[in-house]
């Protein structure tokens, strides 16, 4: 049985690795040469809008789903003429824009940020004297990591940064002074099963995940209700099937909707040693259309991302639950290479084996100073 994959990034790479033992085949579609599946599975490079390309890779698949929540809405809308396209392309639309998804969230009663969408090329000044500052203005589309967004702090960051806010669809969102980051997330079947994993603690630094804890630390009860309600309306109303990931900010005591990725995501990665399942199998599963397996975590984890460059991999290894995940790609500022899983058994004992890992996560990057604190929770200004 062989699955469609548009994308071939790392996170396609770790669904085929959690769909080998399922059996099942991979055929991937990327645009780049360089789309790390190539060492692994089958790769079809052509662009995501090439007709005749997705026609042609849609012929013998069981499926298809996608580990890039950029490609173009109309490709996957055109491939379900010919396969079964999960998740549903609706999901995709969705997420691409920052307007349609915080629409969703609203119509679901999910507490979002306040925000407004201004016309292409509006005078912004009006607009920010009558709603306050601090406030993020935002690209509608394509931004990611932290990408195609600007901070103002006052009216004279609103003057530093005309010049160069792109002639684009924008949003512009209330900023949220948040305790901290964290994220759900679910997975919905073909039968409509769903489970959810425990509630992630992020640390971001430049717009970019670093570390995720999980479970996130000193979750209330309601908190980790209000997500899970929360995520299980929008796989409802979307009718999703596979994994889905809201990023959220707890903010006095209560959750909001930041953004939603409908996919497998960077803060599920733990998922592949410290929950009962994977979030990849599970995204697996639900496209199959077979039972779901338990999200339950198998004791605390700490995901760190190795972005730009690799520690030796002998030193990682010397940690005894430390997990190293290499993307086989080559090093570049800013790029994604790789994660490393450290596994403990209580926070006691995943704080301690942090402790011990080599000197090249000592640099604030990796934010590994903030889970000593007793909370784990980092206060922003
Ligand atoms: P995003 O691309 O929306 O995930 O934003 C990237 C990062 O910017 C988030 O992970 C937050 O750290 C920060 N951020 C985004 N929106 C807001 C907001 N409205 N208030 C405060 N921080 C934000």
């Amino acid at each position: 049985m062989t699955i469609g994959i548009l994308g071939g990034g790392q996170l396609g790479y770790m669904l085929a690795l959690a769909g080998y033992p399922l059996g099942l085949h991979f055929r991937f579609l990327d645009p780049s040469p360089e789309a790390p599946v190539g060492r692994i599975a089958a790769r079809v490079t052509v662009p995501f809008d090439d007709r005749k390309a997705l026609e042609r890779f849609a012929s013998g698949l069981e499926l298809m789903t996608y580990e890039f929540e950029n490609v173009p809405v109309e490709s996957a809308r055109f491939l379900e003429k010919f396969v079964p396209v999960l998740p549903p392309p609706t999901a995709l639309e969705a997420a691409q824009d920052r307007l349609i998804e915080k629409q969703l969230f609203q119509k679901l009663d999910i507490p979002t940020t306040e925000f407004v969408a201004p016309k292409i090329g509006e005078d912004l000044e009006p607009l920010l004297k009558k709603r306050g500052y601090p406030v993020i203005i935002k690209t509608r589309r394509l931004g990611y990591d932290g990408k195609g967004q600007w901070i103002l702090r006052n009216p004279d960051g609103l003057a530093a940064a005309k010049e160069e806010l792109p002639k684009v669809p924008l949003i512009l969102e209330k900023f949220v002074p948040f305790t901290r980051e964290l994220s759900v997330l679910a997975a919905r079947s073909r039968s409509g099963e769903i489970a959810i994993y425990p509630l992630v603690e992020n640390h971001h630094r430049e717009g970019i995940l670093r570390l995720s804890i999980a479970p996130a630390p000193n979750v209330e009860p309601a908190t980790q209700k209000a997500a899970e309600d929360a995520a299980r309306r929008v796989l409802e109303e979307l009718k999703y099937v596979g994994v889905l990931a809201i990023e959220l900010f707890e903010h006095d005591g209560k959750i909001m909707a930041n953004e939603m990725a409908p996919r497998v995501h960077n803060s599920g990665h733990w998922t592949i040693e410290g929950a009962v399942t994977s979030q990849f199998e599970n995204h697996l599963r639900a496209v199959m259309g077979l039972p779901l397996g338990s999200t339950a975590a198998t004791g605390c984890s700490a995901m760190l991302n190795l972005i730009g460059e690799l520690p030796e991999t002998r030193d990682v290894l010397q940690v005894p639950n430390a997990h190293l995940h290499l993307y086989g790609k080559s090093p570049r500022p800013g790029r994604k290479l790789g994660h490393v899983t450290v596994r403990g058994s209580t926070m006691e004992n995943l704080t301690a084996q942090l402790g011990e890992l080599p000197v090249f996560f000592r640099q604030p990057e990796f934010c590994l100073n903030e889970v000593s604190r007793p909370s784990a929770v980092a206060k922003r200004g």
